[in-house]
């Protein structure tokens, strides 16, 4: 069964529903059959998402090199013979 967003337009309430073809959706919330089907959003969703988890990746592995280079040269610090 294919799992849809939902605006509700009259309470602006937003959930997900599992349609069957010839099923009317409702807001949960308020019981309101004036609801907006959002087909864009879980798309944009896992699209920005995944650039965030990139985004934050390439950081961690900028501050891992810093923490590194530190090590090596404390290291070679405590090691002058
Ligand atoms: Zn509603």
């Amino acid at each position: 069964m294919p799992m849809f967003d939902y605006v509700c337009r009259r309470c602006e309430h937003q959930f997900e529903l599992l349609m069957r073809s010839h099923d009317v959706a409702q807001c949960v919330a308020c019981g309101s059959a004036n609801v907006e089907k959002r087909f864009s959003v879980p798309a944009l969703k896992t699209s920005s998402t995944r650039g965030l988890a990139m985004h934050a990746a390439k950081r961690r592995d900028k501050v891992q090199a810093t923490d590194m280079a530190v090590e090596q040269r404390k290291y070679e610090e405590s090691h002058d013979d």
